[in-house]
């Protein structure tokens, strides 16, 4: 670890690892694991728990393997493989050769369910999973064992034997572990490892009729691969007696498992499952709709890597179940924005602007800077001309007081360019305004008069002839309740979702170098927020542009 990590006080899970590590414990070694199941697409709690995942082996000089957790084929998809390693590369971690899969380990997990049952430590059962939940008691009456739990090794083995010929249907037999139906943990109350399951599996075809609990793969994956520190989310917290019993009973390498609270955002749901409904059920369009918390759906939105890595770190880890407010993340973002992200020209309700004293055929560029925060970046020649756009926004014909943007009279900066100065209102029959005319001072270019004359506001612009059309999709919250699972009776978590949660501006304005910006990478439009190009064309054929975030930081201003 370096000096300066080691400054920093560690959470309770690096505490743990480093006296682990001084303590010589698995020789000194750190191993890790990020162990998705590919039922769905990676969400920002996976990514708290990838950054824990490998930064800690970063940390201790060890590694982290990347393990995909493929025990149930009926939910499981390649496509979902693909995304998870996609994403995963995209957040900046590296699992190198060490990409696993817990079907890797089918052989010797049946092998050791072998040897359970010659221990006299596993039965198969007859019970049907009503009937095992009828006899499985609750958290204060004691359960029951099964009738088959006395059945002989011999019988067991050949019973198990069949199973895995596919000679049962599903549901009709299970292979348990023989541990205490009394145990006041019910998942030690002989907890099933093996059910029989008539479906191809994506990497061991149909080889397999038998598959293995969750429990009975994970902790016997991780002692295959040598990890010492099986870092998990507080739901697994019973079932680590299980953990650790599976690996004393079959005598193999025994991780340390270690539980932390799971990361819960607010007005956002955090569950595969829930997600999955919604892409579905037409609420949003697809995983990687930008309203998601998928890491997909953060991408096409523009968010930087950076920032989601940020926000893991200022999360940090808890043992307690908390939520986190959504500003934070958003606060992480800007500011990561702010450093790195070009600035460009742009308008979302364009009002035209004609300067009357400027001449007919002339056009010109302006140097625009690219990125205040840093210096390198240089500037860009902007075109302007005669005709312009404005923001409808950024005018009042009848302003109040301490209004300094466009109104009758009231000279303003146009960034980068000229002094202006609203001499004319143009309205249609109706009333509204259409057009401004203005006139320009000549000696301004750049910001700047002879006279040293200041105004107060500054409004961005865009030429009419080179600014490129585009669409504008605004995102606002997925959900409009802070806790979307907090329902009336018989209500779930859809009836909180934010019917405004995407607005359309079909006619905006941009420079004409936006364009020129790869898709997905965020840009700021000055004064207007960041945006970044997105991979689909509007209906009508136009560029779209995802609105990444808005320019207001609230969290920065509650938290100073
Ligand atoms: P979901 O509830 O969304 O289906 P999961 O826990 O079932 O998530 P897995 O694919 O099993 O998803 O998770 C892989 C790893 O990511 C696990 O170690 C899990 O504990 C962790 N993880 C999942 N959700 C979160 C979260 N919200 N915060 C932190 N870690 C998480
Ligand atoms: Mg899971």
């Amino acid at each position: 670890m370096s000096e300066l990590e080691a400054e920093k006080t560690l959470d309770f899970i690096r505490t743990r690892i480093q006296e682990d590590q001084q303590s010589g414990k698995n020789d000194g070694k750190v191993c890790t694991r990020f162990p998705p199941e590919p039922n769905g697409y990676l969400h920002l709690g996976h990514a708290k728990s990838i950054c824990l995942n490998f930064g800690i082996a970063q940390e201790f000089g060890g590694l982290c393997n990347l393990r995909l957790d493929d025990t149930n084929p009926v939910a499981e998809k390649t496509e979902y493989a693909e995304a998870i390693q996609d994403d995963l590369r995209w957040l900046g971690f590296d699992w190198e050769d060490r990409f696993f899969h817990a079907s890797d380990y089918f052989d010797q997990l049946h092998s050791w369910a072998v040897q359970l049952i010659k221990a006299g430590k596993a039965f198969v059962c007859d019970l049907s999973f009503e009937e095992m939940k009828a006899h499985r008691g609750n958290l204060i009456e004691p359960g029951k064992n099964s009738p088959f739990r006395e059945r002989m090794v011999e019988e067991n083995l050949e019973l198990f034997e069949q199973m895995r010929l596919g000679e049962f249907p599903d549901g009709t037999k299970t292979l348990r572990a023989k541990i205490d139906m009394s145990s006041p943990n019910l998942n030690l109350r002989d907890p099933v490892i093996y059910r029989i399951i008539h479906q191809e599996h994506p990497k061991t075809g149909d080889k397999w009729k038998i598959y293995p609990s969750y429990d009975f793969a994970h902790g016997q994956s991780d002692s295959l691969e040598g990890i010492t520190h099986s870092l998990c989310t507080l739901e697994f917290e019973h079932h680590r007696p299980l953990y650790d019993w599976l690996c004393q009973n079959l005598g193999i390498h025994h991780p340390q498992q270690i539980e932390f609270a799971r990361l819960n955002l607010n007005y956002t749901v955090m569950s595969k499952r829930k997600m999955l409904r919604l892409v579905e059920e037409g609420r949003v369009n697809g995983w990687d709709d930008p309203r998601m918390p998928t890491l997909q759906g953060m991408r096409r939105r523009g968010y930087t890597s950076k920032s989601i890595r940020d926000f893991c770190e200022k999360v940090g880890v808890a043992k307690r179940e908390n939520v986190i407010e959504v500003e934070l993340l958003e606060h992480c973002l800007r500011h990561d924005l702010n450093l790195c992200s070009p600035r460009r020209l742009g308008v979302l309700d364009p009002l035209k602007v004609t300067i009357s004293n400027y001449p007919e055929d002339k056009s010109e560029t302006v140097d625009a800077v690219n990125n205040p925060e840093d210096p390198d970046a240089g500037t860009r020649p902007v075109p302007f001309s005669k005709q312009l756009y404005v923001d409808r926004n950024d005018f009042m014909e009848d302003p109040p007081k301490k209004y300094f943007r466009m109104s009758p009279g009231r000279e303003v900066r146009l960034k980068y360019a000229y002094y202006v100065t609203c001499t004319e209102v143009v309205k249609d029959e109706e009333g509204n305004i259409t057009e401004l005319i203005c006139e320009y001072d000549p000696e301004s270019r750049g910001g700047g008069t002879a006279d040293g004359r200041r105004v107060k506001g500054t409004i961005q612009w865009v030429d009419a002839s080179t600014a490129q059309p585009c669409e504008v999709r605004l995102y606002d919250r997925l959900f409009n309740k802070p806790d979307p699972e907090k329902v009336e009776d018989g209500g779930d978590f859809t009836d909180n979702l934010n019917p405004d949660s995407l607005e359309i501006i079909h006619h905006a304005l941009v420079e004409p170098s936006v364009t020129e910006i790869s898709i997905g990478q965020a840009f700021q439009l000055e004064r207007v927020g960041y945006f970044c190009l997105d991979s689909d064309k509007a209906e009508d054929g136009k560029k779209v542009l995802n609105r990444t975030v808005a320019m207001r930081d609230s969290w920065a201003k509650i938290n100073k």
